[in-house]
């Protein structure tokens, strides 16, 4: 099976305190919508978001944007809609180090769709070259490669694959997106906005 598609930027970064920022696309930078982003066209960003990605950056944080869009296995557009996609994103975002994007549907049975953390695997191992599948979570005191890591969406498929990598868990409103938690994360929230029990 293929895996997700890897769009990988310039990494870097001087200030970088080795944490990396995983943002979910739809409701969290622009808005979402239930027949998908099918054009640069249809990609509105949410207001603020574009600040709040700079404020990110003066924390250290490395950004991996790590999307789900079936639309492409489900053959309504392609790979190269997908980049188009993207570029008007970075245009209207600003610099990130990588966007992953699964394109499988629930019945593919993929390892990277969310909840499934297979994307954020994906993502610390091109930034760090260490994965978070390589954390032993059954030892007396796991820890996650990085404690200042951190998850924000706005679905529970979300807060799933981010708590798979022990990330901190921020869950926004569709509408209101990154802005609306960005204090938060800089005041140092822990971020525990989803349980699984
Ligand atoms: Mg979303």
């Amino acid at each position: 099976m293929r895996g997700p598609v890897i769009e990988n930027y310039d990494q870097n970064f001087d200030n970088w305190n080795g944490a990396i920022a995983y943002l979910d696309r739809d409701g969290v930078l622009n808005y979402g919508s239930p027949n998908y982003i099918n054009s640069p066209e249809e990609l509105n960003i949410i207001d603020g978001v574009k600040e709040s990605i700079l404020s990110l950056r003066k924390l250290g944080y490395k950004i991996v944007i790590v999307t789900n869009q079936s639309a492409i296995m489900r053959g309504l557009w392609d790979e190269k809609q997908l980049k188009l996609i993207h570029q008007k994103l970075i245009e209207e975002i600003g610099h990130i180090e990588a966007i992953i994007t699964c394109p499988h549907r629930n019945r593919d049975g993929c390892n990277c769709r969310k909840p499934k953390p297979g994307m954020l695997f994906a993502g610390s191992n091109l930034l760090r070259g260490a994965s978070h599948e390589d954390v032993n979570w059954f030892a007396d005191k796991p820890v996650p490669i990085n404690e200042l890591d951190l998850m924000v969406g706005d679905r529970n498929s979300d807060m799933g694959a981010g708590w798979a990598v022990g990330a901190r868990l921020f869950q926004v409103n569709e509408h209101l997106g990154l802005p609306s938690v960005i204090n938060r994360i800089i005041e140092g929230d822990e971020g525990d906005d989803f349980s699984p029990v």
